[in-house]
């Protein structure tokens, strides 16, 4: 009785998440630096829209509109934008794929987002530590029907090479590469470490070693996180107690590589190679989102191991939310546009609005035809 209500709800819910669409593009802006009394280029709406004011010192002034699924300003808390994602952890729990990426120029807050600020509190924590701890709150309610296994994995791809970030001296060595063969029991890199985990706690002792061999590499001068992708990976087996039917999900959650372009004159050498690989798996998963939310018949996952790796988690039944960060400074304005224009590629809202453009046309076209043919009628008469 009762359970198949919850059952009957659970499936009513996905259809209602699914008839909203699989993709959806949130915007954060971040509080503007230094002194309080910088303006800021940015303004946002509680409808989605995003508006950049370009200060006539920057050439024309001049506004420009952005909408997406929903805008976050600079005093949204961690927990607000947390808020609407909650939907799409209970999904993964239900058997679905998700991708949650953060994306944006080095400084817009993307690791903000995705991890919290350096002193992580229960206040300032980031959209990793609400998803695990929600999967596993969400979890333990079901432990009468379905009993969960959860583990994870964390790699960094840096210059179309995979890492493993779960590796434990890999502080003091230099840790191995690991190739990606897609999809060999349910996993997508089987050779870096899937650690199972029954807590926040485990989770959050494995983040930081993750974070840790990811500073490997890094210097003052050379920060190698803003370079490369990190993806934590949260694989889910759910086990139906009463009928032993099994269900799998995976969560990706993905702070991105910087998203801005390097002055010509600076990239070279290294720099130049990093930009050049970023460059081409930042719009290798924009061509893979586009043509899901265009729904075409072939969707070029093979450009970039980023799209590789997170291939079964993008398209089909799956759901992706990118939350796109923006730096509210003046300074940032060249950056800030390329990087909503990216977003709205992306975006399902816009191609919605168009198609929804397009059948108003047709309706007029329609009315315009019945008006006429009625005119014709009444002049026969
Ligand atoms: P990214 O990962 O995109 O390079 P960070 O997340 O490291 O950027 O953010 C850059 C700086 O701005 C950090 O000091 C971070 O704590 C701060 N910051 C970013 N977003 C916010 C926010 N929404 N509120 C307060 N501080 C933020
Ligand atoms: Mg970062």
């Amino acid at each position: 009785g009762y359970q198949r209500v919850l059952e009957e709800n659970r499936k009513l819910y996905n259809q209602v998440q699914d008839l909203k669409g699989n993709i959806r593009v949130y915007c954060r802006v971040r509080p503007v630096k230094g002194q309080s009394n910088k303006l800021s280029s940015v303004d946002h709406k509680d409808d989605g829209s995003i508006t950049i004011i370009t200060p006539s010192k920057y050439g024309k002034e001049g506004r420009k509109s952005f909408t997406f699924n929903k805008a976050f300003g600079p005093s949204a808390s961690q927990a607000e934008v947390f808020a609407d994602t909650q939907p799409l952890i209970r999904s993964v729990l239900d058997g679905y794929n998700v991708c949650i990426f953060a994306y944006g120029q080095t400084g817009s807050g993307k690791t903000h987002t995705m991890t919290g600020p350096d002193v992580i509190t229960e206040k300032t924590m980031g959209v990793n530590y609400r998803a695990l701890s929600d999967l596993f709150m969400i979890s333990d309610q079901r432990k009468d029907t379905i009993s969960y296994d959860i583990s994870v994995q964390m790699i960094e791809i840096y210059n179309e090479q995979v890492r493993d970030l779960l590796v434990a001296d890999g502080v003091n060595k230099r840790y191995p590469f690991y190739y990606m063969l897609v999809s060999q029991n349910g996993l997508n890199v089987p050779d870096a470490n899937l650690v199972p985990v029954k807590s926040s706690s485990d989770v959050i002792s494995l983040m930081n070693l993750g974070q840790k061999n990811r500073a490997v590499g890094s210097t003052a001068m050379n920060d190698r996180s803003s370079r490369s992708h990190s993806c934590l990976t949260v694989h889910v087996q759910g086990k139906n107690l009463s009928s032993g039917t099994l269900l799998r999900g995976c969560m990706h959650l993905v702070d991105l590589a910087g998203s801005e372009r390097v002055e010509k004159t600076e990239a070279v050498g290294e720099r130049l190679k990093e930009a050049q690989h970023i460059n081409k798996s930042l719009s290798a998963l924009g061509d893979v989102i586009s043509s899901l939310a265009q729904k075409n018949a072939h969707v070029p996952y093979r450009n970039s191991k980023l799209t590789q790796l997170l291939q079964d988690s993008l398209g089909g039944q799956a759901k992706t939310l990118m939350f796109v960060h923006i730096a509210p400074e003046h300074d940032a304005i060249g950056e800030t546009i390329s990087t909503l224009k990216f977003a709205e590629r992306v975006s399902s809202v816009e191609l919605g609005a168009a198609r929804a453009n397009k059948e108003n046309s047709d309706v007029k076209e329609l009315k315009e035809q019945i008006a006429s043919l009625k005119a014709a009628l009444a002049r026969k008469e």
